[in-house]
């Protein structure tokens, strides 16, 4: 995924905005931290384009892995339930957590996640994208899933329009 990250954080916190109590946080800290997770692992492509330099798939970095949200998501979460829901810090990053999964499960459709890393070394994708053109993006940009992309990042746009208009 290229560019629905952002707008499906923001989607998110739209979706869980009035479902849920916001416990100790204001609405804009819980729309920055479903926002910030969305994109948070892809933090990883610096390390890639500047430490790496694209040697390594970026989704094989930790920060794409479930091995390493899932744990962060359920200490969170059980911490949280054990200070009966008193833990501010343990409810952000529950929030995260929850944003960082929805990225990796978001880039699982037609990029290669590598489910089970560390221990198993393969890459699963939903969707393959066949190459055919150079340079490599242009696979995804003509890809039908960047039209899917698009749609998210208009829903985003449309609800955010529509709901500054009643301010
Ligand atoms: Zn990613």
């Amino acid at each position: 995924m290229f560019i629905a990250h952002l707008p499906s954080g923001y989607l998110l916190a739209k979706f869980l905005d009035h479902k849920i109590k916001k416990y100790n946080i204001t609405r804009t800290t819980f729309f920055s931290l479903l926002m910030i997770g969305a994109v948070l692992p892809d933090i990883d492509l610096f390390y890639f384009y500047l430490i790496d330099h694209r040697s390594v798939h970026h989704h094989k970095y930790f920060l794409h892995w479930f091995s390493f949200w899932i744990p962060i998501f359920l200490i969170s979460y059980l911490y949280w339930i054990y200070t009966q829901r008193k833990s501010k810090y343990a409810w952000m990053t529950l929030l995260l957590s929850s944003a960082g999964l929805l990225h990796i499960c978001l880039d699982t459709f037609v990029g290669d996640v590598w489910l089970f890393a560390p221990f198993i070394d393969k890459a699963y994708v939903f969707f393959e994208v066949t190459p055919r053109f150079h340079p490599w993006w242009l696979n995804f940009i003509f890809h039908w899933s960047f039209f899917v992309e698009i749609i998210i990042c208009l829903i985003a746009l449309f609800i955010y329009l529509r709901d500054r208009k009643k301010g």
